[in-house]
């Protein structure tokens, strides 16, 4: 029978992915809701193409309206709909918390994209996880590879995780060349195509310090267990030791296609994913190297605001995407993204995190500070 699906942020790159995946899918498939933030033109043409129930516009001028939702209100309604067995949650940014905690606490499977949810609400998450009976499964691909490794396997037979990060585009640039790297640089990842903010994280490496964050949620697993390793060809997507010294690793062509797919047919496979054939001599040579943590400091305040806990996730996320933001409009430099997060994380990282109000707060308190800090 076919899943009912909803896509929340269809019209970025997750979601367009997303799309193109169930329309390969259409017998197993149907897209039951879609929302976007402001892109009214293209949500219009999805809208045409795959005939949602209900359509969603967080950003929509009356006119536009024609009897779709407005507000942000909108997420929630989509995610929580009867006849939508999955929330694909494609959102960007700690917009998605709400979202992804309604579907779950109503039973759902969220296949999440949005590691911002893990990042900002971890324990919160989890919790309407397990109280609602909901499902979380990766999109992000190293935790799809994970998923993948381990499957059929007990968490106690886990040794470590190994994520690996491409490097992003400032793979071996020297500190005093990265105080002088442009938006257009960072914006040019050598691997994957992606929208601006996630490819702006993976230049100062804070998408890494996400992921790790993420594992820990995902997986249950402590930080000492969870390492990062850098290969640049991002064939290899992620890898699993095991107790007895046996390393299990998922790999393909790079393509987003395949943790989607996997995303939302888990645990079963299906054919036709869309991902190139594997040819691993003209994938070579697959190499790997250590992370250059002095050269971007913000993968280590992210790893360890993730150790301290409470509300210290939430404020790295909650500065990282002011900051991004902020370097995104030219207003800032590419070092002033972790200064900034760090200068933060210093100042809020012991808030209280108890309730989603706390976390709110949080995240209110550490965008001002970013902004207070450049005088904007
Ligand atoms: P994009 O910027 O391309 O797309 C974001 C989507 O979310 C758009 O549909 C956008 O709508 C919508 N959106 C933006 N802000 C809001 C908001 N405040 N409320 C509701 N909807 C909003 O991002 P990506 O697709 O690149 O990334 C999405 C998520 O997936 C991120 O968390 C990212 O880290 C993660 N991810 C992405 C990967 C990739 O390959 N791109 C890989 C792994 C993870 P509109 O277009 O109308 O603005
Ligand atoms: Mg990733």
């Amino acid at each position: 029978m076919q899943k009912g699906v909803a896509v929340l942020g269809s019209t970025g790159s997750i979601g367009t992915t997303a799309l193109r995946v169930i329309a390969r899918h259409k017998d197993r498939f149907r897209v039951v809701a879609l929302t976007a933030h402001s892109n009214g033109e293209l949500l219009r043409q999805q809208v045409r193409e795959f005939g949602p129930e209900y359509v969603g516009l967080v950003n929509c001028e009356e006119e536009q309206a024609d009897g779709w939702r407005r507000g942000a209100e909108c997420l929630v309604e989509a995610a929580t709909r009867s006849g939508v067995d999955i929330v694909l949650n494609a959102i960007v940014g700690a917009a998605g918390l709400d979202a992804t905690i309604a579907a779950l606490a109503a039973g759902k499977r969220v296949a999440l994209a949005n590691k911002e949810t893990l990042v900002v609400g971890g324990e919160l998450v989890t919790r309407a996880a397990a109280e609602g009976r909901g499902e979380i499964v990766p999109v992000d691909s190293e935790h799809s590879a994970i998923l993948q490794c381990i499957a059929g396997r007990d968490r106690s037979e886990i040794r470590r995780v190994i994520l690996t990060a491409s490097g992003g585009p400032f793979r071996g640039w020297s500190e005093e060349r990265l105080a002088s790297a442009t938006v257009a640089d960072a914006l040019q990842h050598p691997t994957w195509t992606m929208g601006r903010k996630i490819t702006i994280d993976s230049a100062t490496l804070a998408n890494k310090a996400l992921e790790v964050i993420e594992a820990h949620f995902l997986f249950g697993l402590p930080y000492d267990s969870i390492e990062v390793v850098v290969h640049p060809q991002s064939v290899v997507h992620s890898l699993v030791e095991f107790v007895d010294g046996s390393v299990v690793a998922q790999m393909s062509v790079p393509s987003m296609e395949l943790p989607v797919l996997y995303a939302l047919t888990h645990p079963e496979r299906v054919s036709d994913s869309g991902v190139p054939p594997f040819d691993p001599v003209a994938l070579s040579p697959m190499t790997f190297e250590p992370v250059a943590y002095e050269n971007f400091p913000a993968l280590k305040l992210g790893i360890d605001a993730g150790r301290r806990g409470g509300a210290a996730p939430a404020v790295f996320n909650a500065a990282n995407e002011q900051a991004v933001a902020l370097f995104l409009a030219g207003s800032i430099q590419f070092a002033d993204i972790a200064s900034s997060i760090g200068s933060a994380l210093n100042k809020l990282g012991g808030l209280a995190s108890g309730s989603m109000q706390d976390l709110l707060d949080a995240d209110m308190k550490a965008r001002r500070h970013v902004l207070e800090s450049f005088e904007c």
